[in-house]
């Protein structure tokens, strides 16, 4: 039997939570073997699903009776290159999941799911749709020296070379990367590129650069808005080698590159960067081990940079580059002035000298941004009569007020309620709104200027597809006066006739109890202040603005923002930090347990706290999360350090192996490598 039909064992990694590779025995000649890296489908309990081959065996442990037969293999798709079943493979150890679970779910569903005729019938698709270019490139501006230095440095350089470009709001820094990308495309006829943009809203604006500077090269997009089928043909266009420049968001990390030669990531600081579920990979750290593990150069952009980018240059492991004026011929960075609200009362969230400066704005035909990072109409309402207040009955929080829509949304859960037309505890008809959200804002504007087109730009304004995009667009016409928007609004805009930004309520992050919180202030308030005065002085020559509304004029980190002063504010920070002993010079992870009872997932903990000790790590004392429970379920963290990331690496990997062989019924636990909230 076994000559009449010679077969080999596929070892396969699946998308399961179980840490393991899987065994089946496929049919198939000596010379017409299976390849590592492609995809074949297999029996997984009672479902058929899709796998990534790891290895190709003559023989294996597992019993000739208990061994299933594989029941296809994707021979139309090439096999994924050993250099990105390596980076799936890092990924995988360094965050502590099963390859599966890393390497299969950023491939496009169709791949996973579709049988052998719907592939061929898409890849056949794929070709029609690569229609010549023949559009002439737009001309590129002339660059400055700065930035002519910075692309020089990033298109010539060879090897591993990690850059921050360290570049002013305005500087010029996308131009510096097209400039870079079309040295490099031109000196290599194959190139790829990667570009990785921290959010979605951004990839247009970039992509029509890219187009009108690019118009003969391939371009394929990955991000999480794209439909299966466009995502399939965009995934296969970077897999193929076809995609000369490939556009994305954090989940692009992981796309098929078999001639990557150089990867820019945009906005390096962002938080967005950060998967904040499932795999918890940070995108911008593996572009890094990427760009190491193929010896390229790597490019990381921004005015405000990660405290762990800027240590990095600090200590030498990075190349710094500097663009420290804006790039538009006569635009300077804004002034920034601190309103004391205790002076000047608010009416309506807005306190007179921001009303006058919109007035201003409004006759001179100028643009103004409201940044406010809080949607919803109010965060909570409450009876002034017996005290109650809109808390979510399934979590630590409150119901939002959402007047537009008539509804109390949790921001949390999925809850959402009428708003009741009179108080639950007492029967009060008066409930009343407590603080103010953008839609608030926006009713209060609409009242005190009736003549200005005012737009509201937050995820509940652009929940329809396509709609965010319609918004950004609205703006660069021209067709807006005052713009109030939550953070959306805040990051890598282009907005050219935007003189003023007011900004309303910052200072609750002033006093957070996370350690990042001053950091992540520090960057915001430099990113929302960086969108006005892009263009250069206006017609009349004056400059434009930036009016932050506090209660404390004297804080220092305000202090910094008004003097643009990135520089001494992240040094101090550091130090801080390095006396501290925290991040970027101690190592993390998180465990985190969910449960029925708070006290259940606490004893889950204060088990895994003590299974394992280890010289060089510390495990703290379990405690509930700030926001304890969500949806109906508690949550309780565990944090551990380490002053050495090989030494916590090691102690993770053991520590997970004796987790994972628990039995933990009634917890949910996952494990956060380098978390960002804790
Ligand atoms: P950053 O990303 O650094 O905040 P952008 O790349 O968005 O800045 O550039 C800001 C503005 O400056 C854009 O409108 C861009 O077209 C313009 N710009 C960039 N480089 C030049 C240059 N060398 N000459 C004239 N304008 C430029
Ligand atoms: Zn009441
Ligand atoms: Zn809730």
């Amino acid at each position: 039997m076994t000559a009449l039909f010679p077969h080999c064992i596929l070892r396969i990694a699946l998308d399961t939570p179980l840490n393991a590779v899987f065994d089946y025995r496929w049919h198939c000649e000596a010379d017409a073997r299976p390849q590592v890296g492609q995809l074949a489908l297999v029996p997984f309990g009672s479902r058929e699903v899709t796998g990534l081959i790891v290895e190709v065996l003559d023989e294996t442990d597992v019993p000739e009776a208990k061994l299933k037969d594989a029941l296809a293999v994707r021979s139309q798709l090439s096999p994924l290159s050993p250099q990105w079943l390596a980076l799936a493979g890092f990924a995988a150890d360094y965050y502590q999941r099963p390859l599966g679970e890393v390497a299969l779910p950023g491939l496009p569903k169709n791949l996973r799911v579709s049988t052998t005729v719907a592939l061929d019938r898409a890849i056949k698709k794929l070709a029609k749709n690569e229609a010549p270019h023949d559009a002439t490139p737009a001309n590129p501006p002339p660059l400055n020296a700065q930035q002519q230095e910075a692309a020089d440095a990033i298109g010539g350089a060879t090897g591993f070379t990690p850059t921050l470009l360290y570049g002013v709001t305005g500087s010029g820094k996308t131009e510096v990367y097209l400039q870079a990308c079309d040295q490099v495309l031109t000196r290599e006829p194959h190139a790829q590129i990667l570009i990785l943009v921290p959010e979605i809203n951004l990839t247009p604006q970039l992509e029509g650069n890219i187009r009108a500077r690019f118009p003969g090269v391939m371009l394929a997009t990955l991000h999480s808005s794209l439909s299966e089928g466009e995502r399939m043909l965009h995934w296969l266009a970077a897999h193929q080698g076809r995609a000369r420049i490939v556009l994305g968001t954090r989940l692009a990390i992981l796309a098929s590159l078999p001639n990557l030669k150089l990867i820019v990531i945009d906005e390096e600081h962002d938080p967005s960067y950060k998967q904040q579920e499932g795999l918890r990979y940070s995108a911008r750290d593996l572009a890094v081990w990427r760009a190491w593990q193929l010896q390229i150069p790597i490019v990381l952009g921004s005015a405000t940079p990660s405290l762990e980018s800027w240590h990095h240059a600090q200590s030498g492991r990075y190349r710094k580059l500097e663009l420290r004026e804006r790039a538009v011929k006569n635009a300077v960075l804004p002034q920034v002035k601190l309103l004391d609200m205790e002076r000047d009362k608010p009416k309506d969230g807005l306190t007179a000298q921001l009303v006058a400066a919109l007035k201003l704005r409004m006759e001179r035909g100028e643009q103004s941004l409201l940044f406010l990072n809080r949607r919803g109409y109010a965060p909570v309402i409450c009876c002034e009569s017996c005290g109650w207040i809109s808390e979510c009955t399934r979590c630590t929080s409150f119901m939002v007020l959402h007047r537009p829509e008539h509804r109390l949304r949790c921001h949390h859960c999925s809850l959402e309620l009428r708003i009741p037309r009179h108080c639950p505890t007492c029967g009060n008809v008066d409930l009343q709104p407590l603080g103010r959200g953008t839609q608030r804002v926006e009713e209060g504007l609409q009242a005190l200027f009736p003549e200005a087109r005012v737009l509201r730009i937050d995820a509940d304004s652009t929940r329809k597809k396509g709609s965010a995009q319609e918004a950004f667009d609205t703006v660069h016409r021209g067709e807006v006066d005052i713009l109030i928007g939550t953070q959306m609004v805040a990051k890598g805009h282009d907005f050219k006739k935007l003189t003023l930004v007011g900004i309303l309520n910052p200072d609750t992050a002033l006093f957070s109890q996370d350690y990042r919180a001053s950091e992540r202030l520090f960057a915001q308030l430099m990113q929302v202040a960086g969108r006005a005065g892009r263009a250069g002085r206006t017609e009349n020559g004056s400059e434009s603005e930036v009016l932050i509304q506090t209660r404390y004029p004297q804080h220092p980190l305000y202090g910094a923002v008004v003097n643009h002063d990135y520089d001494h504010f992240a040094t101090a920070l550091l130090e801080e930090r390095e006396q501290a002993a925290l991040p970027p010079y101690l190592f993390q992870a998180l465990l985190r347990a969910e449960a029925r009872e708070l006290a259940t997932a606490l004893e889950f903990l204060t088990i895994a706290r003590d299974c394992l000790a280890h010289p060089n790590i510390t495990i703290n004392d379990p405690i509930p999360m700030t926001m304890t429970r969500v949806h109906n379920v508690d949550r309780a963290q565990l944090l551990i350090e380490s002053p050495s990331r090989p030494q916590l690496q090691a102690f993770l990997k053991q520590w997970m192996d004796m987790l994972r062989s628990m039995k933990t019924s009634r917890v949910k636990w996952s494990l956060e490598v380098d978390p960002l909230d804790i």
